[in-house]
């Protein structure tokens, strides 16, 4: 099968559409003028719809991971008492900052493949909720699980009312519905590579009222990732360091396309392409690794089967253009993913679960072929069907 570029299935860097890629290339302004000073209040106002908030959203030139370090960074003081909720490698490494910085952090754990339970949160708050902060991931790309943020949160803010709600936001905000603000969240990351559809390079980050506060009380050292400055100088259509101005203009142009196709339209298309790579797989005898009601509408994760070559299997996968991610951490060699997340749309589904259908009859596994196939596409008419009404201060 001849295609003129990879289909790129991997949870970010994600597709860039035509009018993203050439913005990328636009010459280069003042950084200090107000050109700049419009895109970037162009991008804070887009932006404060898909995060649910009233506050500003800041921009800081750094990978999702150095958006994460300068949460912690800004919220928190070494010896601070933090307790991270982990769900996979990028909770981890979110727990994992806030230690290197020297918070005293305390792990409540879930099995890899499941979402946090907020009945758990509850039960571990009851017994010890002197905490300043709590750490929780919004989309577990490592497992393709998305955790219930509104539930968790409301337990935070019921059994430790003082405690800031840090929300790892990467690779879900921008294609599923999300409201910071009525969600009672502190602060919010994310990242240009991810739903955003445009190249690494920037992320982007809200702070509550308290979260601000605490940021003018907090002792863990900063410097370029020091929020205050960047508000400052926010406040005068500036960044306080030279920025990705590049991705900048990639980032207003994604926000363009998703804003004339409405946060509905983002959100259904995300869900209705979630649900043809789930149902696929699942056709294909693949099993996921999710649990079915928090399944990621940005990625998914399914196992390896045992008596599969993966990496013959993977190797005929790539000759016919179609990229996919492995595992993570413990996961690594036991699973692969399926991104599809940004400029994703069904047909670029239906022709990867079309290639992993003639692969997989390649390696002799049961299959009817066009099954996998009718198999998403009778998914997607479910999804459609199954939309739900938007939620409270969720944008529509
Ligand atoms: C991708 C991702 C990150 C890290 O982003 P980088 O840009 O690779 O640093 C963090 N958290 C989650 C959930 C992610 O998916």
């Amino acid at each position: 099968m001849y295609r003129f570029e990879p289909n790129l299935r991997i949870p970010g860097p994600t597709h860039l559409p035509p009018s993203v890629r050439e913005a990328g290339g636009r010459q280069m302004i003042n950084h200090r003028g107000p050109e700049f000073a419009a895109l970037l209040a162009r991008i804070d106002r887009r932006m404060r719809v898909f995060f649910g908030t009233q506050q500003e959203v800041l921009l800081i030139t750094a990978a999702g991971t150095g958006g994460l370090e300068a949460a912690i960074v800004n919220a928190l003081s070494p010896a601070d008492r933090v307790l991270a909720v982990p769900t996979g490698a990028f909770g981890d490494r979110f727990a994992k900052i806030a230690s290197v910085y020297g918070a005293d952090v305390t792990r409540l754990e879930t099995e890899w493949g499941r979402a946090a339970d907020p009945a758990a949160l509850r039960a571990h708050l009851a017994a010890d909720a002197d905490y300043r902060a709590v750490l929780l991931t919004h989309n577990e790309t490592s497992t393709g699980v998305t955790n219930p943020i509104a539930a968790l949160a409301a337990v935070v803010r019921e059994l430790a009312p003082e405690a800031l709600i840090l929300v790892d936001g990467v690779s879900a905000l921008g294609a599923v519905p999300f409201a910071m603000d009525a969600w009672g969240l502190d602060v919010v990351v994310t990242g240009s590579q991810k739903a955003w559809m445009a190249a690494p390079g920037m992320s982007m980050i809200a702070l509550s009222e308290r979260a601000w506060l605490a940021a003018d009380e907090a002792r863990m050292p900063r410097f370029y990732f020091d929020l205050r400055d960047a508000r400052k100088t926010a406040a005068n259509g500036q960044t306080p360091w030279t920025p990705a101005v590049a991705v900048m203009y990639q980032v207003d142009a994604g926000l363009e396309l998703m804003e004339a196709e409405t946060p509905a339209g983002v959100f259904a298309r995300h869900a209705a392409c979630a649900a043809a790579t789930r149902a696929g797989l699942e056709a294909l005898g693949f099993r996921l690794l999710a649990e079915p009601a928090f399944a990621s509408n940005t990625v998914t994760a399914a196992w390896i089967p045992e008596d599969l070559d993966w990496k013959a299997f993977n190797g005929e996968v790539k000759a016919r253009q179609l990229v996919l991610a492995g595992g993570q951490g413990k996961l690594k060699g036991k699973i692969f993913r399926v991104g599809h997340l940004g400029a994703v749309n069904l047909d670029d589904i239906l022709g990867a679960i079309g290639v992993l259908e003639e692969v997989a009859r390649m390696f002799s596994r049961p299959t009817e072929p066009g099954a996998a196939v009718a198999a998403a596409q009778r998914a997607v008419l479910a999804a459609v069907e199954a939309r739900p009404a938007a939620a409270e201060g969720v944008p529509a």
